[in-house]
């Protein structure tokens, strides 16, 4: 078989079963036991004998398929990563094909030429003329990088001298788990995480701030950084970025926004004020393969002072670094990665196939799909809203304990017909929808409530 015979039986198989999932004629997802699984896909043996071409490709495709979580699937609602536009994934296969590994320009000049023009539409929409960026693969590692340039700038030493002390991190309780990893990777320790006071809902509250990071001082230690939730994990709420940024400038202390989730709103002229300020950050963290339905894995590390990343990295690697004149930039000096995918071309693929005016509508249609399921829920008896959402999550709850919550969600996920997550937040457990999927319709909100209502009523 010909690589384009296979390749039309690939994307033929990926229609069909992006097909089946908008017409509800297949789960959204099944958990077969995985030694099983990996016998069914007879991966052992093709590995050992090869063949996966023509007939065979098609066969172990369908079983690959039907054990791949549909995320087309409308009533698909868990978990924050996009329904990539189907031309976006293309770019995945141009990537594949070409392996242009971009660490250094002359290895994918066209590549480096895309990243560098998507990071600089990047930038734009913060409102930073200069600056600099990156795409990393993923928010974690993007999280990770920042705080790193944080470090730098006021630490330059740590680079050398490993292990710092007397340095503390600032955040919520509702920041991703990736920014206490990052201070236990960059030696910080994770216990030298510090969570700043908080509103009823968990925003960082801007006015106990300065007396909060005053208090750190007088006990010895210094914030390396305040990070921000532009759209905190669970509840999707934003902390309110221009007065923290107020309260950073005057002190001093370098403001990291993470807008993993929600920095996407700046394409959105309606939705962007809930990002009002970030300008005034020293860096922020945006992936495309949330809102901007990218494919996995593509996050953005944009720092406000474009010498302040080039502080994040200080190694030498002889053959790769060395000075040259050339006609465009390498990428290796900013990222955790040497070899790294053409993650632009993802970015740029999934926008440019209908411009950014169509993504832009797309997070408000989510959005507004978002403050309706919740009016909807929220009319219901039994249930219980946690907060007005502000971007795509909606976090919800049937009256009983926490407990109650995960039996329901695990029955729902056992069944396979719809799939929704939990959170913790604001001391108590939530079912949770990211409503990610632009076929996902109010009636299948409607549906899941009376789903949601029956399972909590039933005899146990
Ligand atoms: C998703 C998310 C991350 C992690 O990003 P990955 O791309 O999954 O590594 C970090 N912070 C926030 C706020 C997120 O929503």
């Amino acid at each position: 078989m010909t690589f384009q015979e296979d390749a039309r039986i690939t994307v033929t198989a990926l229609q069909a079963f992006a097909d089946q999932a908008l017409e509800h004629e297949a789960p959204v997802l099944v958990q077969p036991q995985i030694g099983q699984l990996a016998r069914d896909l007879e991966i052992e043996s093709l590995i050992a004998e090869g063949g996966l071409e023509g007939p065979r490709l098609m066969q172990f495709l369908e079983k690959y398929l039907a054990a791949s979580t549909r995320l087309h699937h409308p009533r698909c609602m868990a978990h924050q990563v996009a329904v990539p536009v189907s031309q976006g994934a293309l770019a995945a296969l141009v990537d594949g094909f070409t392996n242009n590994a971009m660490a250094i320009y002359e290895m994918g000049p066209a590549a480096a030429a895309v990243e560098q023009t998507v990071v600089n539409w990047m930038l734009g929409k913060i409102g930073w003329r200069e600056g600099a960026g990156a795409l990393t693969h993923g928010g974690s590692l993007a999280n990770l990088t920042a705080l790193l340039a944080a470090r730098a700038q006021l630490v330059p030493r740590a680079w050398e001298e490993g292990t710092i002390y007397g340095y503390v991190l600032v955040c919520t309780p509702g920041s991703h788990y990736s920014v206490e990893r990052a201070a236990a990777i960059m030696g910080l320790g994770s216990k030298r995480v510090r969570y700043a006071p908080t509103d009823a809902l968990g925003r960082l509250d801007p006015e106990a701030l300065p007396g909060f990071l005053d208090q750190l001082r007088a006990k010895g230690t210094t914030p390396l950084a305040v990070v921000a939730n532009g759209g905190s994990t669970a509840l999707g709420l934003y902390d309110p970025i221009r007065d923290i940024a107020a309260v950073c400038r005057d002190q001093g202390v370098w403001l990291h926004v993470d807008g993993a989730h929600g920095a996407s709103v700046l394409l959105s002229s309606r939705l962007r004020h809930l990002m009002a300020g970030v300008e005034e950050a020293q860096s922020v963290v945006w992936d495309g393969h949330k809102l901007l339905r990218s494919p996995t894995l593509c996050a953005a590390v944009l720092i406000r002072d474009p010498h302040a990343l080039d502080g994040a990295f200080q190694e030498e690697a002889s053959y790769l670094f060395h000075d040259k004149e050339q006609p465009g930039v390498d990428f290796i000096h900013r990222t955790v990665e040497c070899t790294k995918a053409a993650l632009g071309l993802k970015i740029f693929f999934s926008i440019a196939h209908s411009g950014e005016r169509a993504i832009a509508a797309h997070i408000e249609r989510q959005t507004d799909l978002a403050k309706e399921a919740a009016a909807l829920l929220r009319a219901t008896p039994e249930i219980e809203v946690a907060v007005e959402p502000e971007t795509n999550i909606v976090c919800f709850r049937v009256a009983g304990p926490d407990e109650l919550q995960l039996a329901i969600r695990k029955r729902l996920t056992a069944r396979g017909d719809y799939y929704i997550s939990t959170a913790e937040a604001l001391g108590r457990r939530w079912l949770r929808l990211a409503l990610m999927n632009p076929a996902t319709t109010i009636s299948d909100i409607t549906a899941l409530r009376s789903e949601v209502v029956k399972i909590a009523s039933a005899k146990p």
